[in-house]
């Protein structure tokens, strides 16, 4: 397995957001996180790239225990993490951005700049614009983009299409299924649920720091509570 949390349970001070979550992404696969807001979504990836420790519980990365590895060193075995919100550098261009990525070996910055540009012809066609100018949808690829600069082997994404246009959001899903065809894990955190689930294998839901729910996509959109409480049917 690549990435496992067994009982995790995470505070902020007295508020627990995480009770117990377990859960598992294996090599290659897409997972998603599903929840309403304040379920512990954005905690769970924050736990996962070591911005937070968990006050109980066991996480491993490759069978090896994700404490003993360092916040900064988790980029370098393979763990990218685009948070919510995007956050790339508005008065540097995108170029500059991209680079910022770069983790590994210099010599592969051409190739892996190379491989994101054709994932993303816009970002391509703005390379010298500052980030800051680009609309949502081309800030949140070029945030996706700047992570794949570092090979990564485990994406974690939160909430990507957020307040994007709908051709956009369609964009930035086949985006997410390209990568990971590439052979990139992916766990994604979405309210879009139901194109989140379309291009997963699996997914979690959570509820109040727990996960109530986990099964294959195809089982979880089948399921009634899923419909009811995320996918907006009756
Ligand atoms: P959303 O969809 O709204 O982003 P989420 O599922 O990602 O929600 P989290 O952001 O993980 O939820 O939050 C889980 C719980 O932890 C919430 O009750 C939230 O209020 C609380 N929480 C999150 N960050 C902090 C913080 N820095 N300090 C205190 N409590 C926090």
């Amino acid at each position: 397995m690549l990435l496992t949390l067994a009982n995790v349970e995470v505070a902020y001070g007295a508020v627990t957001a995480l009770r117990g979550v377990s859960l598992e992404v294996a090599e290659g696969e897409i997972v998603t996180l599903l929840g309403a807001n304040g379920a512990g979504k954005t905690t769970t990836l924050r736990t996962v790239s070591g911005l937070l420790r968990p006050r109980a519980g066991q996480t491993w990365l490759d069978g090896r225990p994700l404490s003993s590895i360092p916040a900064h060193e988790l980029v370098g075995r393979g763990v990218s993490h685009v948070p919510e919100g995007r956050r790339i550098f508005p008065s540097m261009s995108v170029r500059e951005n991209l680079l910022m990525g770069a983790y590994h070996d210099r010599r592969h910055v051409r190739t892996d700049l190379g491989r994101v540009l054709a994932l993303f012809p816009r970002l391509a066609e703005r390379i010298a614009q500052p980030g800051g100018t680009l609309s949502g949808g081309e800030q949140q690829m070029l945030a996706i983009g700047r992570a794949l600069m570092s090979r990564p082997r485990l994406m974690l994404l939160d909430e990507p299409s957020m307040g994007l246009a709908p051709m956009i959001v369609q964009t930035i899903f086949e985006v997410i299924a390209e990568i990971n065809r590439e052979g990139v894990a992916v766990l994604l955190v979405e309210q879009n649920a139901a194109s989140a689930l379309r291009i997963a294998g699996r997914g979690y839901v959570l509820e109040t720091g727990e996960v109530v729910l986990a099964g294959t996509a195809a089982s979880l959109l089948a399921d009634d509570r899923v419909r009811q409480a995320y996918l907006g049917e009756d």
